[in-house]
């Protein structure tokens, strides 16, 4: 007889890999756990897909992304060579920790972040050091003075939700020359109404700083704001020297991360504007009247510039929150991480599905 794991590389022994939120399979629940879009993609992405799903799939799609990758430069306005394309930006930031992190210095992340970073780390064998959020769970970046051999946080973060100023960011660049610093903006356009006036002190995409910053990646994924999660698409921004390491890595790991139908949704979704802004719009409109009703009831929410909310409550025991909601058919998101083991995180659903949800937690609370 054997160990199941006798024939385990040494390395996997050790690995505690990344637990995503439960995708359940049940028809009538209420899925607010895992940030997706309560809106279907664009019905002109569907579209495409319908369209190109034919003889062609025979073929193995374009290695590089190419149309995708120009579709992308031209809506930010950069160059093509500026655009890697992965198979969601999970992907992305793993050959992005492989690319860059990979080095004998500390990379620094927040204590309360992602927690598939600590998990690349243990993959790639790459040291951090997690940098603790200030008392309102804010970045600091005074915090992140020390030397470093690399730079991660999302902005907004999760899962608090709160966003760091680009005024703050720019600053965090300058002082870090020597290292690649990695914005991860999963939820970045519900950071501002789409008519509001961008200035250096507010939450914003920092892309276009990608022109000045040679040692700025930008990661971004169709996942949330395109409700595409189902679709596995991310991209990263960077000076063509950054993108050129990770199509190296790409290139010795998977020639086709991105298959034809993807490829093709995602171009059409890039192409339909007025709908994704539409819907991101409405998102944040709801966030607004959610967070609302929560402080009605004596909720403590952290202010957010993402499709979620972190919230805590001063009579009831989150995880409890958590286990009454799921047997009502709602999943929320707990951590049990220390700061915020007393917080649950809500993704933003339609009016009505917060709704829902409002009226199950004024029944928790009248037990
Ligand atoms: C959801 C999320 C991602 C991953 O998105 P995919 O493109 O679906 O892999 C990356 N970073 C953060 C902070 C996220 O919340």
């Amino acid at each position: 007889m054997t160990d199941k794991n006798t024939f385990w590389s040494p390395l996997v022994h050790q690995l505690e890999p990344y637990i995503p939120g439960e995708q359940p399979v049940g028809d009538n629940l209420l899925k607010l756990n895992t940030n997706e879009s309560p809106y279907p993609p664009s019905p002109k992405a569907l579209a495409a897909i319908a369209t190109h799903a034919d003889d062609n799939l025979r073929l193995y799609p374009d290695p590089e992304s190419t149309q995708l990758r120009n579709v992308i430069a031209n809506y930010y306005n950069l160059d093509s060579e500026q655009i890697f394309i992965g198979n969601g930006s999970d992907e992305v930031l793993a050959h992005s920790f492989n690319a860059f992190f990979r080095q004998p210095k500390k990379i620094l992340f927040p204590d309360l972040t992602y927690s598939f970073y600590p998990v690349y780390c243990q993959l790639y064998q790459i040291n951090y050091d997690l940098v603790g959020l200030n008392d309102s769970f804010e970045i600091d970046i005074a915090d992140y003075d020390q030397d470093n051999g690399g730079i991660i946080f999302p902005n907004p973060n999760a899962p608090t939700g709160i966003g760091l100023s680009r005024a703050a960011i720019v600053s965090l660049l300058e002082r870090n020359p020597q290292s690649v610093v990695i914005v991860d903006e999963a939820y970045i356009d519900y950071a501002l109404q789409s008519d509001a006036i961008t200035s250096s002190e507010s939450v914003a995409s920092v892309v276009d700083l990608t022109r000045q910053f040679n040692n700025l990646l930008v990661v971004h994924t169709l996942s949330k704001s395109r409700a595409f999660a189902g679709m596995r698409v991310g991209y990263a921004i960077g000076h063509a020297d950054l993108i050129e390491a990770l199509q190296r890595v790409k290139n010795s790991f998977n020639s086709y991360p991105i298959d034809r139908l993807a490829q093709q949704a995602a171009i059409a979704s890039f192409g339909d504007d007025a709908y994704f802004q539409f819907t991101v719009d409405k998102v944040i409109a709801s966030r607004a009247r959610l967070v609302s009703d929560l402080d009605e009831l004596n909720f403590a929410c952290l202010p957010s510039a993402a499709n979620f909310v972190l919230v805590r409550h001063p009579l009831l025991d989150a995880p409890a929150l958590a286990s009454y909601l799921r047997e009502n058919n709602i999943i929320v998101r707990y951590f049990s991480a220390p700061r915020i083991d007393q917080y649950i995180r809500i993704t933003v659903g339609t009016d009505q599905q917060n709704q829902r949800l409002i009226t199950v937690i004024k029944q928790f609370l009248a037990v």
